[in-house]
């Protein structure tokens, strides 16, 4: 880089935060803006798990990148730890996902069968492992590998962290339009300010489509709602992620754990529903009996930034190459944060298109 870059990044979601820092720190001048507060959309209800061989089940490209990123987790943990001083909640304690009847059995044994990182457990093996499983289930995978980070301290880590690296970050700023002129890009934000930089990155989960830019890429991501439950655990103790087929659930080490998740496609509406909180409870009562014992602490929503092909938009917009897109992550977005901070940086600060992002091009 022979000069160093201003960027304008749209949104402070985990996607966001992970950008702007990633560009800080590799030498650019970066200022965030974010229309609520730092992590307030679909990122604070995330479960944060870190699974790529269950979101990834078809083996595609999702799965590809879910892989790399988790490779990238333990060193993204340990520097934005190092840079925040604040430690984070980050566990590779393995998932299981449990099969409860006999077709599923069948599906997930043959999903297991020839992967060395993963293992197919009778229900004997299952419940030797986790022994609050129901009785009734017929076996689970295990991916050892697997594992989730807590969110909320995450994210307060990568905001301190992105500030250490000079981030400028401008909260309660909702951006308006983003105009590509002669040099770089003009933003304009709901108090009627311009701001002018070289770049602007689009990090603004399922907003994206509000934004004044006229590319139709950014029009075609859509809102999926998906909530969330924290209760306080009092059955017997949990050392994996359980995933069933209605919910999982995650245990963190204060003996809270994360129920998850409603998929709903609800348009904007961002509120908790009688009948999400039922359905969830209901599925990991069946998953999990001893959930009936856990006290209820909280219900979480969030909208999940969908594409019609599921996999993000990474890269230069239709438009412009000052104009670029990191959105789209749906369920994934915890995950593919440090793989999405550095191909956008690779992409800004060096110039260098990674392969993966071929079939990441926004309006594919
Ligand atoms: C219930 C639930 C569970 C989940 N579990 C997992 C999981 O276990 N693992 C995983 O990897 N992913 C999970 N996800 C998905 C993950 O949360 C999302 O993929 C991720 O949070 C998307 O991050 P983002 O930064 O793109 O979007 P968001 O977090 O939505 O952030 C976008 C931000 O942009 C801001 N914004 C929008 N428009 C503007 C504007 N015009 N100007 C300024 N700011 C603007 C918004 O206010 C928002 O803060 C889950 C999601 C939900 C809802």
């Amino acid at each position: 880089m022979s000069r160093r870059e201003d960027v304008v990044v749209i949104g402070a979601g985990i996607i966001g935060c992970a950008v702007s820092r990633e560009l800080a720190r590799r030498g650019a001048a970066v200022r965030m803006f974010e229309a609520r507060t730092v992590g307030a959309g679909a990122t604070q209800a995330s479960a944060g798990m870190l699974a790529p061989y269950i979101e990834g089940h078809a083996r595609g490209t999702l799965f590809e990148l879910g892989l790399r990123s988790l490779a990238m987790y333990d060193e993204f943990l340990r520097t934005v730890s190092e840079d925040s001083e604040l430690m984070v909640e980050y566990r590779r304690c393995g998932t299981l996902e449990v099969a409860t009847d006999a077709a599923s059995a069948e599906r997930l044994r043959g999903m297991a069968e020839g992967e060395p990182l993963l293992q197919w457990l009778d229900r004997g093996e299952a419940r030797s492992r986790e022994a609050a499983l129901a009785t009734s289930i017929e076996g689970a995978v295990l991916a050892p590998g697997h594992g989730y980070v807590a969110v909320p301290p995450l994210m307060d880590a990568l905001a301190w962290s992105a500030l250490r690296h000079g981030v400028q970050i401008e909260a309660a700023h909702r951006v308006t339009g983003v105009r590509v002129d002669g040099a770089g890009v003009t933003i304009t934000t709901d108090d009627g300010t311009s701001w002018s930089a070289g770049r602007a990155v689009i990090a603004a989960g399922s907003w994206a489509g509000f934004l004044e830019v006229n590319d139709p890429a950014a029009a075609s991501v859509r809102p999926v709602r998906g909530q969330l439950l924290r209760l306080h655990w009092r059955g017997t103790p949990l050392s994996h992620i359980v995933w069933g087929p209605d919910c999982y659930v995650v245990p963190w080490q204060d003996r809270t754990v994360l129920v998850g998740a409603t998929v709903e496609d609800v348009g904007f509406d961002e509120r908790t529903t009688a009948a999400g909180v039922r359905d969830l409870l209901d599925a990991a009562c069946e998953l999990l009996p001893e959930t009936w014992r856990a006290t209820f602490i909280e219900a979480r929503v969030g909208l999940r930034p969908a594409t019609p092909d599921g996999l993000p938009f990474i890269g230069a917009s239709t438009l412009s190459d000052r104009v670029i897109y990191a959105t789209g992550h749906y369920r994934n977005g915890v995950l593919l944060a440090p793989l999405t901070a550095s191909l956008i940086a690779d992409l800004i600060i060096d110039g260098h298109e990674d392969p993966a992002l071929a079939a990441l091009r926004p309006g594919r």
